[in-house]
């Protein structure tokens, strides 16, 4: 089947109804509910877009099987201008909703990318999860499936040696339950499933910051099953689309992307649907020897360049109405913001032009330029964006009045008082509610909260990096300085 319509995206979830509850409803058609509606309408969009004629060629390719135009992201890249325009097509869907939705199909699709094409990893496991893994890709890429996953058991004790024991977190890690011939019965708890209300199927495997210990074959598993799969449940928090216009809440109105807890009840994973199982340690290796974190963060960090643009347009804009662009404190902040986006620019570009074959053969951006983009723009560029928002907005933050109220009597009063000098009363509301939505709403909360988190925590990912990054050079440096003096 070539590139899905958005009309057909909407289809597949209306034909698959799903348990998902939320503020106590239980929801199964979820094209319907208002909390999720505009989030899948916005995915919609994006898919529409590999059928637009004025897109289709830098969003599709032709699959080396069916001969149909697929979505972009399911290239098995061969050298790097195959990385490259993987990177345009998904800057392009990112550009769409200026960075605010982390999770659009690409994430998942390049991943299952690295994972199919280190088939042999899992083969080590059982030569047919080899398979599966290739077919499971070639299924997503022929259907244009949406993907949402989850990675992380859920908190109950972090203490690193209780993480996963029998007596500890039995009751509540994802583990196997029961063999049959026919698959694996899995059941427990995982979080968080962004998408997942409005995603086809839910993939599970093993995050890289949290590691699998001991004796703990069972909770080593790895798969991916339809999101309407028997005994599946999403539990959601409250939805940050709060019903009103776009005027009122122009990116939550449009970009809810949603974060649910997942339930396993019992569920019944057919084992052509088997990735791993039953070996802690190929579990824990996966992200590493896979390196479907480096295609995902290809993803994220052109995501990270869209939103930085998106969010540093904004600032200026804001600052121009305000009449203080020309301040020199004013101006030092939408230069640090410019710097941001430029750092994280030029580590994406390094990584793209530095693609090179993984072992498993694919093509594959350099690693450490953009685990570097996305632990800095974790634990420093986002918190401090977002922080130069609301230092730039101050009161005009608050000063927001309602589209209703435009279309009130107050309609003369509004002009006359919150106009400035270079911006009518209206266009400014306009402004300054996409400045509350990005940076302070409930739903610009969350945003800081997706940056700082998504990808695990900070310190575990510096931990990470440090570990995997060449410091003898540095060492070395340092060892020829102490050596350059001879005389004690
Ligand atoms: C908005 C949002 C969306 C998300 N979407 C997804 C998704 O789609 N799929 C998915 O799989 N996951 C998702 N996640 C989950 C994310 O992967 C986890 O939140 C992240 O890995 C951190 O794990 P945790 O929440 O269990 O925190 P913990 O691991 O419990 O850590 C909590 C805090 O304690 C510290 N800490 C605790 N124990 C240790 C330790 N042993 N060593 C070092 N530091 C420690 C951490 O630094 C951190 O600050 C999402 C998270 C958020 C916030």
């Amino acid at each position: 089947m070539p590139a899905r319509t958005g009309a057909e995206y909407i289809k597949g979830l209306r034909e698959r109804p799903r348990d998902i509850r939320i503020g106590g409803e239980r929801i199964t058609d979820v094209t319907t509910y208002p909390g999720f509606r505009n989030g899948m309408l916005s995915i919609a969009a994006l898919y529409d877009m590999q059928n637009d004629p004025a897109t289709l060629d830098e969003m599709t390719y032709v699959s080396p099987t069916t001969g149909d135009r697929v979505g972009m992201s399911f290239l098995m890249p061969q050298c790097v201008e195959d990385i490259e325009r993987k990177g345009h097509a998904m800057s392009r869907w990112a550009s769409y909703h200026g960075g605010m939705m982390g999770r659009t199909p690409d994430f998942l699709n390049v991943s299952f990318v690295a994972m199919a094409g280190a088939a042999g990893y899992y083969a080590q496991n059982r030569p047919e999860f080899g398979e599966n893994i290739v077919r499971y890709y070639e299924m997503m890429r022929e259907g244009d499936l949406c993907l949402t996953h989850t990675l992380v058991n859920p908190q109950r004790n972090r203490r690193p040696a209780q993480y996963i024991t029998d007596t500890l977190a039995e009751d509540i890690a994802l583990r196997v339950v029961k063999e049959t011939d026919a698959g694996l019965i899995v059941r427990g708890s995982r979080v968080l499933a962004t998408l997942g209300p409005i995603s086809d199927e839910l993939a599970v495997y093993p995050s890289r910051s949290h590691q699998t210990v001991g004796d703990a074959s069972r909770y080593a598993v790895s798969f991916s099953i339809p999101c309407d799969a028997p005994g599946l449940k999403f539990i959601c928090r409250e939805s940050f689309d709060y019903g009103r216009s776009h005027f009122d809440h122009p990116l939550g109105s449009r970009f809810e992307e949603m974060d649910a807890v997942v339930f396993f009840d019992d569920v019944f994973v057919p084992w052509e649907r088997v990735f791993l199982y039953g070996d802690a340690d190929l579990c824990n290796q996966m992200t590493f020897r896979t390196g479907w974190i480096v295609h995902s963060f290809q993803q994220v960090m052109s995501r990270i360049v869209a939103k930085s643009a998106f969010l540093l347009g904004l600032a200026t804009m804001m600052t121009q109405a305000l009449g203080n662009d020309d301040q020199p404190h004013v101006q030092e902040r939408l230069g640090e913001l410019a710097m941001y986006l430029e750092v994280e620019k030029g580590l994406l570009r390094a990584a793209e032009l530095n693609a090179a074959p993984d072992e498993w053969g694919v093509f594959s951006p350099a690693s450490i330029p953009l685990t570097v983009g996305e632990n800095m723009y974790a634990r420093m560029f986002y918190p401090r964006i977002a922080e130069i928002i609301h230092l730039l907005g101050s009161s005009s933050l608050m000063a927001l009045p309602a589209q209703s109220d435009f279309e009130s009597e107050l309609r003369p009063d509004l002009d006359r008082y919150l106009a400035t000098d270079t911006m009518e009363a209206i266009e400014r509301a306009k402004l300054f509610h996409l400045a509350w939505d990005a940076s302070c709403s409930a739903f610009g909360s969350r945003q800081l909260h997706y940056e700082r988190f998504f990808a695990g925590d900070a310190v575990r990912n510096a931990q990470i990096l440090v570990n995997v990054y060449d410091r003898d050079p540095a060492i070395r440096m340092v060892r020829e300085f102490l050596e350059r003096d001879t005389s004690v």
